[in-house]
């Protein structure tokens, strides 16, 4: 990948600045977030009005439907729609940024055809049904059992904090085919219908109020052997390319967003006032944000290396448990920062008075959910630890 920006990656850059000073303006602000049918109305129309103007699936290759753009064109892509503040991906986050990759590189010719345009138009929305109540971090330990009849699974068990199952057609499901194996060996990833009899869906509420997860259980859902992605029991592989997708490049987004933030954190500690100093005037405090802001250049860097390598292998490998643990402990050191500097402000994720507080509010409690959300930090370090550093096996 080169770093420096050719004139056609310019020419793109302007193009893409040009539609978007107009398209964003046009298209309004996000509903209330407990809105969801508005809210996945929202979403959905965002992303056909990408795939109309020739923006949708950025990355992925031209004879998907996709717009096939270079690693560096892609990150162009993150800069403006950032910096033009254009609707976050939403309720397509499964479906644009890991179940559409998994399909890509490991889906028949069959599922590629039927979902990968759907996707892209915006018709689709998915879920991920990896988690379950006993298995969480020890993913492989998943229990929801799928047994063959004929041409078809038969799926019974339980899934567990399934972001937006409640207004997806389609779910990137674990089963698990093989009970008598090593508990990597005997499992499965499914496209599974959300509308199928006997699949209930129960919607759970996150600590700061947030509606977004939900329960789903299982019971008798007949899915067809067709819509298996790589072989019977090969699903812990396909499940470990979904996750390189989730935990290297489904984040990229954020990453610039963070630089927003820290702006703004910046310009507050510049308005906020203690003793009759700025609180800017704290070199403590700016010796913090500064350090933050040198990790997040870093990051971007390695952001750059793992898009890159994407691009280069098909998968982001383990770069990507690097990414979203340094990522999320940055995260993590900004809302403590923004919490110290915001004092009793903190403790209302209102907006206080005239103080542009909830927003860091929100974000520190974000930063707290992304260091569990694609497997938590411990899990992370674990796998940093085995798998780059090569240090001995936690068990
Ligand atoms: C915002 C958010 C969105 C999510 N969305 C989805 C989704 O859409 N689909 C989905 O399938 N799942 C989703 N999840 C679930 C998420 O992947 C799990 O919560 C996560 O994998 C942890 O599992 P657990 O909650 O069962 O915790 P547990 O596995 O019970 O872990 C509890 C604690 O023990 C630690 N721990 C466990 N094992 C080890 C170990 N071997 N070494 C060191 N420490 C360990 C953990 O790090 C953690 O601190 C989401 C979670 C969040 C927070």
């Amino acid at each position: 990948m080169d770093l420096r920006y050719t004139e056609e990656e310019e020419a793109f850059r302007a193009e893409l600045r040009e539609w978007l000073e107009d398209a964003v303006p046009k298209y309004g602000p996000a509903p209330d977030p407990d809105e969801w049918d508005a809210r996945r109305a929202y979403d959905t129309g965002w992303q056909r009005t990408l795939y109309d103007a020739g923006y949708a699936g950025i990355n992925w290759p031209k004879e998907y439907g996709g717009r096939g753009a270079t690693p560096t064109e892609h990150l162009v892509y993150i800069e403006e729609t950032e910096r033009a503040r254009a609707p976050y991906v939403g309720c397509n986050f499964v479906a644009q940024l890991h179940a559409g990759p998994t399909l890509i590189a490991e889906g028949s010719p069959e599922q590629k055809a039927f979902h990968l345009p759907t996707m892209l138009r915006g018709d689709e929305v998915w879920c991920q049904g990896f988690s379950e109540p006993n298995a969480g971090s020890d993913l492989a330990s998943l229990r929801t059992r799928a047994v063959r009849d004929g041409d078809e699974y038969v799926l019974n068990g339980q899934k567990i904090w399934t972001s937006f199952g409640h207004v997806a057609e389609y779910g990137e499901m674990l089963v698990r085919t093989d009970p008598d194996v090593k508990k990597q060996a005997g499992i499965t990833w499914l496209i599974v219908p959300m509308d199928r009899p006997g699949i209930d869906v129960r919607p759970l509420r996150a600590m700061e109020g947030a509606t977004e997860f939900c329960e789903v259980f299982l019971d008798d859902v007949r899915v067809p052997v067709a819509n298996r992605v790589g072989e019977e029991n090969d699903g812990w592989r396909v499940a470990n390319v979904t996750l390189s997708f989730e935990r290297g490049t489904a984040f990229v987004a954020d990453v610039m967003q963070t630089e927003e933030l820290i702006r703004d954190l910046v310009e507050l500690a510049q308005h906020l006032t203690s003793k009759g100093a700025t609180r800017w005037e704290d070199a403590g405090l700016r010796r913090d944000i500064g350090r933050v802001a040198a990790e997040l250049d870093a990051l971007w860097a390695l952001t750059k290396r793992n898009i890159s390598q994407a691009q280069r292998t098909g998968v982001v490998g383990v770069g990507g448990s690097v990414f979203k643990l340094a990522f999320t402990d940055l995260r993590n050191q900004l809302g403590d920062i923004a919490m110290h500097l915001l004092e009793r402000a903190s403790l209302s994720i209102d907006d206080l008075g005239d103080l542009p507080s909830g927003r860091h509010v929100q974000a520190r409690f974000w930063a707290l959910r992304m260091s569990i959300a694609a497997g938590t930090s411990q899990v992370q370090r674990n796998i940093v630890g085995e798998r780059v550093l090569g240090l001995p096996r936690e068990r």
